[in-house]
């Protein structure tokens, strides 16, 4: 099996990591169990992150005993330079580890957010701090724009980027992937088979797998995951014309309704996060519901309520979704998931 070098990190990594969002639905001995069968499989790249609520925890407990070396990555939310080192040494205790290996600013997704991490307080300048400390070895961040991640590696301040990489969010592949690979940084793709609501997730990740010089990272909750995901790695191979034609179809099945975590659609009049609200069923078949039920994503189905059809946002949509009739729909599936 040839592993693939996380660009100036030099880490050499498994082709598959292993995304840690949907270990938060599982309880602790299953959590162990399928991140244990990973890391035997030959997995040695978990990412999680301080958002994923018991995610560290329940990697901590399945670390216990493991004499293999398992690079971590996490990542903070925290903009301030205080705040995210105080983030990393919760990340450091949930993790039970001296030392994380790659610590990602989390979600730099608009012009805002990058500002502030850059700011001299920002969260930048505390992961340089945590670095200088010896708590983390690499400084990396994740975004879901190809605009703001031309801009994080314009700076050259980070080694890993982590962006969203699928064959219907292909948009990367014009700057952001040529970019990065100029600057010898190391790439982890987050959503490969696209949060899991792709119809066929082995070709959606060979798809994304194609590209050697990237590490996808699949969220894994059942030792099934973890298995299909690692024979797809290890029995790799150039895609063939049928798959390309199966991709073709997928692409035209899902690409009207597939949001792409653009943005250009906002702002919305009612404050409406559209793309949380398009993104729905991703969240409901990863994330815990007494979870979704108290946070972020409750408020955000309240406002999708007081949708007014205004079309604001639809010419926006350089995808042409029918962003009004999408979201009455999402409230639905939502009213039914938590049974009101
Ligand atoms: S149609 Fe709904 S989601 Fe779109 S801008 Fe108007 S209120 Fe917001
Ligand atoms: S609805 Fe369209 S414009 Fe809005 S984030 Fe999704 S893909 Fe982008």
């Amino acid at each position: 099996m040839k592993y693939r070098r996380l660009g100036r990190t030099n880490i050499e990594v498994f082709p598959v990591a292993f995304g840690g969002i949907p270990i938060q639905r599982v309880g602790m001995d299953e959590a162990v169990k399928v991140i244990r069968r990973a890391i035997e499989l030959g997995i040695n790249l978990i990412d999680t992150a301080r958002a994923y609520s018991d995610s560290e925890i329940k990697i901590r407990e399945a670390l216990k005993g493991v004499d293999k070396r398992v690079y971590i990555s996490s990542k903070s939310q925290n903009r301030t330079r205080d705040g995210v080192l105080e983030d990393v040494k919760i990340s450091l205790k949930n993790l039970g580890v001296e030392k994380i290996d790659i610590y990602q600013l989390h979600g730099v997704n608009d012009r805002d957010a990058f500002e502030r991490v850059l700011a001299p307080d920002g969260a930048y300048y505390g992961l340089l701090d945590a670095k200088e400390k010896g708590l983390i070895d690499f400084i990396a961040v994740s975004s879901h724009s190809t605009d703001i991640l031309e801009e994080l590696i314009r700076t050259d301040k980070f080694d890993v980027i982590q962006l969203c990489y699928n064959f219907i969010e292909t948009k990367v592949e014009e700057r952001v992937f040529p970019m990065a690979l100029e600057k010898d940084i190391g790439i982890i793709g987050m959503k490969p088979i696209g949060g899991g609501v792709m119809p066929n997730p082995a070709l959606s990740l060979k798809y994304v797998l194609q590209k050697e010089f990237l590490v996808p990272d699949p969220g894994m909750e059942a030792i099934k995951e973890v298995e299909e995901n690692v024979r797809v790695a290890m029995e790799l191979t150039e895609i063939t014309s049928e798959e390309y034609e199966e991709i073709e179809r997928i692409r035209k099945e899902l690409g009207s309704t597939f949001c792409r975590r653009c943005e250009y659609c906002q702002p919305c009049p009612q404050g409406i996060p559209i793309t949380s609200i398009m993104r729905a069923k991703d969240f409901m078949k990863r994330l815990p519901k007494e979870n979704l039920r108290n946070g972020w994503f409750y408020e955000a189905y309240l406002k999708a309520q007081n949708c007014t059809k205004c079309e604001t946002c639809l010419p926006r949509c350089p995808y042409k979704l029918p962003i009004p009739d999408l979201i009455e729909e999402n409230v639905k599936l939502i009213k039914e998931f938590f049974g009101e």
